[in-house]
């Protein structure tokens, strides 16, 4: 199963990514733990990463896409994978498909969760706080101005990623505002239609 979730930040691609990879046995992709990992590490691409992301804009395509080509090709996603964050941008999607392409991989879906705007601020400032309460370092880009630069991201670079896969056929529309468990069964019925 190799799979895109797409949505804006706060929309929920990580809790349903964590339970798709339960269930397909297949690692989860995120270019933003990837990113987190490069920062807390110091490498070339952390340093150069670091400031964008805290501030809530884009890393460069020529980044993100240059990390997703080497992680497609270890073992583990042999078998599938799940790509959460990734692509963000049409430039990163047509990448995509050209990686896919030279691997000989076929993606199956992109599930997309759609959610109200209005409500993410709102799950943004829940996330933070239970992150807090579990002991856990709030992400530097979890505060309500960063949040609000990561939104017009999403509005403006890669709410068309969605265009692009609708115009290919492959888009599957999933109601994000639904409670968890119902998300999930949507995007089981979805992977399965
Ligand atoms: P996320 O954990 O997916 O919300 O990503 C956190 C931050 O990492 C984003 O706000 C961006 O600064 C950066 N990032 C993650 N994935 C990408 C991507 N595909 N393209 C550009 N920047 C990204």
């Amino acid at each position: 199963m190799k799979l895109i979730l797409l949505g804006p930040p706060g929309a929920g691609k990580g809790t349903q990514a964590t339970r798709l990879v339960e269930k397909f046995g297949i690692p989860q992709l995120s270019t933003g733990d990837m990113l987190r990992a490069a920062v807390k590490a110091g490498t070339a691409v952390g340093l150069k990463a670091k400031a964008v992301m805290e501030s809530g804009g884009l890393v460069s395509d020529e980044i993100v896409i240059g990390i997703i080509k080497d992680r497609i090709k270890e073992a583990d996603a042999a078998k599938g994978f799940i790509l959460d964050g990734f692509p963000r941008t049409v430039a990163q999607a047509e990448a995509l498909t050209k990686l896919l392409a030279d691997e000989k991989m076929k993606l199956d879906a992109v599930v997309e969760l759609k959610v109200d705007e209005k409500a993410l601020m709102a799950r943004i400032e829940n996330r933070a706080r239970e992150t807090v309460a579990a002991g856990g370092t709030v992400r530097a880009d979890d505060n309500p101005e960063s949040f609000k630069i990561r939104l017009d991201a999403y509005r403006e670079q890669t709410a068309p990623v969605s265009a692009y896969y609708a115009g290919i056929g492959e888009l599957k529309t999933v109601d994000g505002m639904a409670p968890i468990d119902e998300v999930t069964k949507a995007i089981n019925r979805a992977l399965a239609g």
